[in-house]
């Protein structure tokens, strides 16, 4: 009798020590939010551009989210204020209207933006470009001399400076 009483008592430890161990892996199993370390019942995962490792509850997943999303507009807003800054003089350009795009003559970076100001000095030095001599400045008639390319002359010559300019390089 007290024999069999021993071997349940004996038994019952057994299957203690194997229930504790059964909760001690069970442990190890569990995710952790690794934002706020709440034991995580649905795993989410951080996404690749939030720079995290491991699972997050669906409160600090849905937080985080929003978080990013807000930086990617903060993040737009900033490019968009660069686009509407006057590439030469460096004003803030607030008005649709005060934007203006250099013609792709122009030979400028691409996508830029200029002031009124900017464009129109621009627009000019290229007028005087297409219709004046670079050397000496006078107005060129429907004939004009492209200087040879290793003169390194940006522009359009006369007549007479193209003759000059052949007869010294030679
Ligand atoms: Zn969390
Ligand atoms: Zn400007
Ligand atoms: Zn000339």
């Amino acid at each position: 009798m007290l024999a069999k009483y021993v071997l349940v008592l004996e038994n019952r430890s057994v299957c203690q020590n194997r229930w504790r161990k059964s909760q001690f892996f069970k442990k190890k199993l569990v995710h952790r939010c690794v934002k706020c370390d709440k034991e995580l019942i649905h795993k989410y995962k951080a996404q690749a551009e939030w720079n995290m490792q491991g699972f997050l509850c669906s409160s600090c997943h849905i937080e985080m989210t929003k978080e990013f999303i807000a930086r990617q507009q903060e993040e737009k807003r900033k490019l968009e204020i660069s686009l509407h800054i006057c590439a030469v003089c460096k004003k803030e350009l607030l008005l649709e209207s005060d934007r203006y795009k250099p013609r792709w003559q122009w030979n400028m970076e691409r996508g830029i933006t200029l002031c009124k100001g900017c464009y129109e000095i621009k627009s000019t030095e290229y007028e005087r470009t297409l219709n004046y001599c670079v050397i000496c400045e006078t107005r060129l008639g429907f004939i004009r001399y492209n200087p040879k390319p290793k003169w390194n002359i940006q522009g359009q010559l006369c007549r007479k400076c193209w003759d000059k300019e052949n007869h010294e390089r030679h």
